[in-house]
């Protein structure tokens, strides 16, 4: 070990000690070193969307599949992007890390984030499709009121790992739609609907887009954004999460 190495260690064990490490699932303390922010029992709780899926919206599905599938509500209205992927699902050690991240203020959680989501990129997508990547925008309220744009962290973490560029602010939300989470899959198209705009001056035209957001529910707000980026000449966009509910 050399002596910067060393010194880099006790400086993070003095700051464990004030600032003790805990699982962000079952609170248990950790190790300083570990990066993941969940023990090793909760890491294992991590549940991977993983094949058989929706080939549209990433749906996971019972039974074999033998074919690309497209599930009933993809079939009913088929989305506006070509597909959407997530890392794992919203529930247990994933709903806590999620939640952790969004709202509290510790910039350490977008590390282990950022890591889960660029994997599932990389095994679900082709790198070298994309000319942008651009985040779901918060409203400059809800920035304000959560101090940062949760996206914006996933999509500006994988631009750099990826090399792909970012457009911060490409697609802009000019409606506040306030909370989602107790509406119906159809209201939530009628909240969001009108809520994006592409900003004056992005030039999107014939550009192939990665839409990075945080949670997958409905899919009713990765659907409008990718409505209002074909609309403005973009030829393709695929649609990357963190997690997905449901
Ligand atoms: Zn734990
Ligand atoms: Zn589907």
């Amino acid at each position: 070990m050399n002596i910067q190495r060393a010194s880099q260690n006790s400086l993070l064990g003095s700051l464990h000690f004030f600032f003790p490490k805990e699982c962000v699932h079952c609170g248990r303390l950790l190790d300083y070193r570990n990066r993941e922010y969940l023990c090793p029992a909760c890491e294992k709780l991590i549940t991977q969307v993983c094949q058989p899926l929706c080939d549209r919206c990433g749906r996971p599905l019972s039974g074999e599949i033998e074919y690309s599938f497209d599930c009933p509500a993809c079939r009913e209205n088929p989305p506006r992007f070509r597909r959407a992927r997530s890392a794992f699902l919203l529930i247990g050690p994933g709903k806590s890390l999620v939640l952790k991240y969004k709202y509290s203020s510790n910039p350490y959680l977008s590390a282990p984030a950022i890591n889960r989501i660029f994997k599932t990129g990389g095994e679900e997508y082709w790198w070298s499709d994309y000319d942008l990547i651009i985040p779901v925008p918060l409203h400059p309220r809800k920035a304000r009121e959560r101090g940062f744009n949760q996206s914006g962290v996933l999509a500006h973490g994988l631009s750099r790992r990826t090399g792909i560029k970012l457009s911060r602010k490409g697609l802009v939300r000019t409606r506040y739609t306030g909370t989602q989470t107790r509406l119906s899959r159809k209201d939530r198209r009628k909240n969001v609907k009108g809520a994006f705009r592409v900003s004056e001056g992005a030039d999107l035209n014939g550009k192939s887009v990665l839409l990075v957001d945080d949670v997958y529910t409905t899919g009713a707000t990765v659907n409008e954004c990718a409505n209002v980026l074909m609309e403005a000449g973009v030829v393709r966009v695929d649609v990357l999460t963190l997690a997905r509910a449901g």
